[in-house]
């Protein structure tokens, strides 16, 4: 299980929470410049794998607990290409406070609020 449906299942979960548990060849597979033990070193979830609440596999080495986060809620305020609100004059949205634009899967929140907060911007200008 991968990517989003991993975190959909782990939301899932009794408290929303599961453990990664890793054992030596988990710990050291890269990810960017560092290994996967390098980013485990910062958690602060590690735990000895003896102090899980279920049997850990033979060869874990160490378990991380994670639990998924929400980093924006994707819906809000619909809005027209200059970034109005429809429906009501004078008022304008954008990032997060936008909604209807994440609506083929997920797209960047950031360029949300890069995008149309320009654009709110020169459009509420145009108004005065
Ligand atoms: C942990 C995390 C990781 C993320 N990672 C990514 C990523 O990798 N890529 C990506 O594209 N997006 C990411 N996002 C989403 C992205 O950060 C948001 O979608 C984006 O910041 C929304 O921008 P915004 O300007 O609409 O809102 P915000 O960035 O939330 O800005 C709103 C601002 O308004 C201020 N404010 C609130 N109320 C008031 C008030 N009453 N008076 C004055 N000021 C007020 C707040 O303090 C804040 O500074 C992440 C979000 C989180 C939480």
């Amino acid at each position: 299980m991968v990517g989003e449906h991993l975190v959909q299942a782990t939301a899932q979960q009794p408290e929303a929470q599961a453990w990664y548990v890793l054992d030596d060849l988990a710990l050291e597979q890269p990810v960017r410049r560092e290994k996967v033990a390098d980013i485990v070193a910062r958690a602060s979830t590690r735990v000895d794998p003896a102090e899980l609440p279920f049997p850990a596999p033979r060869h874990a080495r160490v378990a991380v607990r994670v639990r998924p986060g929400i980093t924006h809620t994707i819906g809000g305020l619909r809005i027209d290409e200059q970034a109005r609100v429809v429906g009501a004059e004078g008022l304008f949205a954008a990032g997060a406070d936008a909604g209807g634009i994440s609506t083929g899967g997920y797209a960047s929140g950031l360029a949300a609020a890069l995008v149309f907060g320009r654009i709110a911007a020169e459009s509420a200008l145009e108004g005065l």
